[in-house]
């Protein structure tokens, strides 16, 4: 029995799987509200109480987490808790923990997902021996490059998402320029995210959007943008949401080129499946495309948004099958 964990910012999703390959097989899973709790462990024990398991029958546990895991620790930007694996062994008995990255998380889902939990927003020629690119937009911009080795996609964790915004035309100068006095600086993230959108938004209106009910949480701006421009009644939402769409778009094209993305170009996390339509109605791909030289290379990728809120945790759980795997020595020597 396999444990598998997505710990995020609001929400941590905790499943069991059956360890089979290549896609583990989900048995029971739960939603956790995270600043509820005071640590990981206690949603841990709480969700192996609630399915009558023992930490003994979990041969190995992976969470992903929202942040950088460095020496099997990682400190969350919005959770007040850190988390340590070799903790976690202490506090609920499991015998084995790994954490990782939740993009790379996801990534790892990447080559298992079945064609009806992805929603195709540029169909393109997908190169097998190509490498792929998983970017997760939610409260923040999450980046995983996966490089084709040998015919397998290897996820490779990134902090792409911090680097800095790469505008391209006047306006989005002129966005930068309002939102460097607010920061200091203009990574990606300040641009292409939840926040983002409500600092786009910021930029249009001169301030917030004078729509927004006054006590409207700054969790829930983002969403109020997109509601205003999708149902159209604030043509200044309209505006913020469309400048979105092609930030978004020439990001993700220009991580596509980083990457070499030949194998395809994914869009996970809670914000795409939720913009679907606007996604696919041209403003995103075609800010992904204009990009010459890259152009052709950029027209022949596949894009596609995953649907399902669980691939994290799937890919948390294909993790832990392949732990054993990986305790193998590589090669003949044993050198790894
Ligand atoms: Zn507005």
């Amino acid at each position: 029995m396999l444990l598998a964990g997505d710990l995020g910012g609001t929400t941590t999703r905790l499943g069991l799987f059956d360890a089979a390959t290549p896609r583990p097989e989900l048995r029971a899973v739960h939603e956790f509200a995270t600043l509820d709790h005071s640590g990981l462990a206690p949603m841990v024990i709480e969700f192996l109480r609630q399915n009558d398991v023992g930490p003994e029958v979990v041969d190995v546990a992976a969470i992903g987490v929202a942040g950088p895991v460095v020496g099997q620790t990682a400190r969350l930007t919005n959770v007040p808790w850190p988390v340590s694996a070799a903790e976690l062994r202490e506090q609920t008995g499991l015998a084995r923990v790994e954490l990782l990255n939740d993009a790379e998380a996801m990534a790892l889902a990447v080559p298992v997902l079945r064609p009806d939990e992805l929603a195709v927003i540029q169909a393109g020629t997908a190169d097998p021996s190509g490498n792929a690119l998983l970017l997760t937009v939610g409260t923040g911009l999450g980046v995983s490059f996966l490089h084709c080795v040998g015919g397998r996609l290897l996820p490779m964790p990134s902090e792409g998402g911090h680097g800095d915004f790469p505008s391209r035309t006047q306006r989005e100068i002129d966005l930068v320029r309002y939102l460097l006095t607010l920061y200091g600086r203009v990574d990606m993230e300040r641009v292409v995210s939840g926040r983002g959108l409500g600092n786009i938004a910021d930029f249009v209106h001169g301030g917030r959007c004078p729509l927004a009910p006054l006590d409207l949480d700054d969790a829930d701006y983002p969403a109020h943008v997109t509601t205003a421009a999708t149902q159209a009644t604030c043509a200044s939402c309209v505006d913020a949401f469309g400048l979105f769409l092609e930030a978004f778009g020439s990001v993700a094209g220009t991580m596509a080129i980083i990457a070499v993305a030949r194998g395809g170009v994914f869009i996970g996390g809670g914000i795409p499946p939720k913009i679907l339509e606007p996604l696919g109605d041209g403003r995103f791909v075609q800010a992904f495309r204009s990009k010459p030289p890259m152009t052709d290379l950029l027209a022949h990728i596949p894009v596609s948004v995953v649907l399902d809120s669980r691939a994290g945790l799937l890919g948390a759980a294909v993790h832990a099958a392949t732990v054993p795997e990986r305790d193998q020595p590589f090669g003949p020597s044993g050198r790894r």
